[in-house]
């Protein structure tokens, strides 16, 4: 059972020690879970190589997502909708099925710590990683979804995709200039964060009782998260825990094992 994790770059990962704690889970002999630099230029050859020494399925970080989506034989409808690829599985015809579990990773995680059904929610960003957690998000049954990026056009693009796709939901896209107020779930999807920058919303975004979620994560409080603190919210969550969720989403594709995450996550943010 040989699985592994591609990007580049790749040592800091945390997936071999993730996929190491589920597997030590089930009686799985030969589970092996590697990190695989692959060449920026060659990606797919690294991918195809793999596979053909006997590797079962892969992980898939940045900056290759875009180019899994485009390697894989099938897509799952997530993948689909997410136009990004973060899970490969060789299946028993050879062909490569591509997944994306980055979504059910968040939605699980964001379950841990409060409902979805029915609130009033707001996603910040437009890139990447809001694009793969959106489908998931509607599949929850909120209220609303606003969706607010620093380029509103981007925001309003990614929205209209998807109206098709949330019978029931208010979707709504728009600039950070054009918020209303009053968010039961705001989740940070930017890269803001990753430049230690606060974000150009009002405190008022943040409704009574609200939950603040930050894709990032760090030993410290990412700079979204203790702009969330200085507006007075007290649920804060930052995104260690949606890596592991993807994780876990990826394992039980691959084993058809459901690991339990709670050992594994406290492990990880102990060794932060
Ligand atoms: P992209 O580069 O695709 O998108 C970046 C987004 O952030 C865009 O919407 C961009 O806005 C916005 N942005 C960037 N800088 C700023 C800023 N200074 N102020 C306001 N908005 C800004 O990145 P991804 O979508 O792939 O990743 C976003 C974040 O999600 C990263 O921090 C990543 O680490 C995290 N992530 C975490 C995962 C996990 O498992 N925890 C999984 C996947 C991602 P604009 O369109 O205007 O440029």
């Amino acid at each position: 059972m040989r699985y592994a994790v591609f990007g580049n770059p790749i040592a800091h990962s945390k997936s071999p020690q993730i996929h190491a704690a589920f597997a030590a889970q089930f009686d799985l002999p030969g589970f092996s879970y590697e990190k695989l630099l692959a060449p920026l230029d060659d990606f797919a050859g690294s991918v195809r190589a793999f596979f053909d020494a006997g590797g079962q399925g892969a992980n898939v970080t940045v900056p290759f997502k875009e180019e899994a989506f485009r390697l894989a034989d099938r897509l799952t409808e997530r993948a689909a909708a997410a136009q990004a690829v973060n899970t490969l599985k060789l299946l028993d015809d050879g062909s490569i099925l591509g997944d994306n579990t980055d979504g059910a990773g968040l939605v699980a995680d964001v379950l841990r710590h409060t409902g979805i059904a029915g609130k009033r929610m707001l996603l910040l960003g437009a890139g990447g990683a809001a694009r793969g957690v959106l489908l998931p998000l509607v599949a929850q049954v909120p209220a609303g979804i606003t969706l607010a990026n620093r380029t509103a056009a981007k925001a309003e693009g990614l929205i209209a995709e998807f109206t098709g796709k949330a019978a029931g939901i208010s979707l709504q896209g728009c600039g950070f200039a054009d918020l209303a107020a009053g968010f039961d779930l705001v989740i940070n999807a930017t890269s803001a964060s990753l430049a230690g920058e606060a974000l150009p919303i009002p405190a008022s975004v943040f409704a009574k009782g609200a939950l603040a979620y930050d894709m990032m994560y760090g030993k410290d409080e990412t700079a979204f998260l203790q702009q969330a603190a200085r507006a007075g919210v007290t649920q804060r969550v930052d995104g260690l825990g949606m890596l592991v969720g993807q994780a876990a989403e990826a394992f039980a594709l691959w084993t058809g094992h459901r690991p339990a995450v709670d050992a594994v996550l406290t492990d990880l943010r102990a060794a932060l």
